[in-house]
């Protein structure tokens, strides 16, 4: 099996530290996941409300610690209840990311363009708040993987699939369309054209190839391939139009699958092969296959390609992983895990 480096991984599930670390191991030995990037989600949206989990942003220094040295993390920023001194939280945004670019985190993970946050703290992407977090990163050269938006028929209930309307991800005017949001981070993108921007999902561009074409015109912003919506199934149905850009912007594409450490139930198994499944067979066959209840066509990208999208690219993004300091995630951890975490912590860091 080729060796993939995955830049999408996440950790939100209700598992003990170590059950995650246990089988995190056993589901990357099984995909061929060699290098991992842990992605903090802070904040998450439950009945319309924007809620924190104070965790995250140490659990994945932790992983990575956990992990090193193939592991990296990116942190999240932790937003107060409201966000009406703007001045003052600018500057809180900015202390952020200095603190967590100096004790090991590797970048910033941004969900804040995700539809729901946006419009529990009506804060845009462009929002002068995060000018001082973006002038900082653009000047330092440090990454952002940022979620905008979702699937274009989320924001129709006619069209939106079975499972967004489940999951409550389907959009009405209360809510910021995708265009919007899209033009929100074009705007950050003229004011800070340097920004090393990772757009997840292919930032969900695969219904204009003109937009992607534009948000490829900065010198140092790239995509990531984590499967949504299916943006790749979609591509695949224009792959004469795609294949060019594929080509031409081969060392700006990066793998990710939005991989978790999944609980142990009948399902586990389906469930983490699934989406390292989807990538192999879109990338590595051209033969037919079944996503979720869609049938799709493998593009059977070239070798070289591959290793580029696969491995080459994410090691020319992140470089070595940043020396973790131990002190400062020994600190945090006993700032707010909870006790077993807590000890799990104490007996294993030095390990
Ligand atoms: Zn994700």
């Amino acid at each position: 099996m080729e060796k993939v480096y995955d830049l999408h991984i996440h950790y939100t599930f209700e598992l003990s530290l170590q059950d995650t670390v246990e089988i995190f191991q056993e589901e990357f030995t099984a995909t061929g996941t060699e290098k991992y990037c842990f992605l903090s989600l802070p904040h998450h949206v439950v009945d319309g409300k924007a809620e924190l989990d104070k965790t995250q942003n140490v659990k994945g220094l932790y992983l990575k610690s956990k992990f090193q040295p193939n592991a990296y993390a990116f942190a999240g920023l932790v937003h107060p209840d409201e966000h009406c001194d703007q001045e003052r939280i600018a500057e809180a945004f900015l202390a952020q990311v200095e603190e967590y670019l100096s004790v090991g985190y590797d970048g910033v993970k941004m969900l804040e363009g995700y539809p729901s946050l946006l419009k529990a703290w009506k804060l845009p992407l462009d929002s002068p708040i995060y000018d001082k977090f973006y002038r900082f990163m653009e000047e330092n050269g440090y990454p952002i993987l940022m979620h905008i938006a979702n699937p274009q028929e989320n924001w129709d209930v006619e069209q939106a699939s079975l499972q967004a309307i489940e999951a409550g991800r389907v959009y009405d005017a209360s809510y910021p369309s995708k265009a919007e949001i899209t033009a929100q981070v074009f705007r950050v993108m003229e004011r800070f054209p340097k920004l090393k921007l990772i757009l997840a999902h292919f930032g969900f561009m695969s219904y204009d190839i003109q937009e992607a074409a534009r948000f490829m015109s900065y010198p140092n912003t790239l995509f990531d391939v984590t499967p949504g919506g299916e943006q790749l199934i979609r591509m695949q149905k224009e792959w004469v139009e795609w294949q060019p850009f594929w080509e031409k912007h081969q060392e700006r594409i990066l793998y990710g699958t939005d991989f978790y450490a999944f609980p142990k139930d009948e399902n586990w198994e389906t469930a983490f092969h699934r989406r390292p499944k989807m990538l192999r067979q879109f990338f590595e066959t051209e033969t037919e296959h079944v996503y979720l209840d869609e049938s799709f066509m493998g593009v059977g990208l070239s070798h070289s390609l591959r290793n580029k999208i696969y491995r080459e690219n994410f090691t020319k993004l992140l470089g070595e992983p940043k020396p973790i300091d131990e002190g400062y995630l020994l600190r945090e951890a006993e700032r707010v895990l909870k006790a077993d975490d807590l000890q799990y912590v104490q007996q294993t860091l030095h390990k």
